[in-house]
């Protein structure tokens, strides 16, 4: 059985995620999904707000559903969690260069720190390609619809959240 990590802020999950989720779950056995809370930052979502919403959409993706088997916060080194969890791989998603030059220093760090977790990229698919959790939040907040961008579970989770 091959395990995966998949770190991240998943505030909120969106469909950019899910995509990642879907190709990491054909390529693992096991997918654990981790969400980074930073002390001091404020997020929209509190992190069981997050974890629920991540649960609530796999159940109703019916693909993605079974080889999640946990959803974990962690607030320090991604590969001490991802250890924890007992992956031998991090996953990442890909949208562009300016993900590749970041995702390569980090990978190669972690490289370095844990050289018993490799880290895995997948390309987004051309559909959620420009989709960041972080505009995702900046157009709701402006009163704009997200539900192109974010499974409908979170499209209510928001207009509940910001009335
Ligand atoms: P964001 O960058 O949207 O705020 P996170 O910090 O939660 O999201 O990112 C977690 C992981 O998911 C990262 O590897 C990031 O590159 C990847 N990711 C985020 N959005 C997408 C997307 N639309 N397509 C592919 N990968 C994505």
């Amino acid at each position: 059985m091959k395990r995966a990590f998949y770190p991240g802020s998943f505030d909120p999950l969106t469909l950019g995620h899910l995509d990642i989720l879907r190709q990491a779950l054909a390529a693992f056995d096991e997918v654990v999904v981790g969400i980074g809370v930073h002390p001091g930052k404020q997020p929209m979502f509190e992190f069981g707000e997050r974890a629920a919403m991540i649960r609530e959409a796999l159940a109703a993706d019916g693909a993605a559903a079974g080889g999640v088997v946990d959803v974990v916060a962690f607030d320090g080194l991604v590969v001490e969690a991802a250890g924890e969890a007992g992956a031998v791989a991090l996953v990442r998603g890909l949208r562009d260069g300016t993900d590749l030059d970041y995702e390569m220093q980090m990978a190669g760090m972690n490289g370095a720190m844990r050289p018993d977790i490799a880290t895995l990229f997948f390309p987004a698919s051309p559909a959620t390609r420009p989709i960041t959790a972080t505009l995702v939040r900046q157009i709701a907040r402006m009163g704009g619809d997200v539900a192109r961008f974010v499974p409908e579970n979170v499209a209510r989770a928001i207009r509940l959240k910001l009335g």
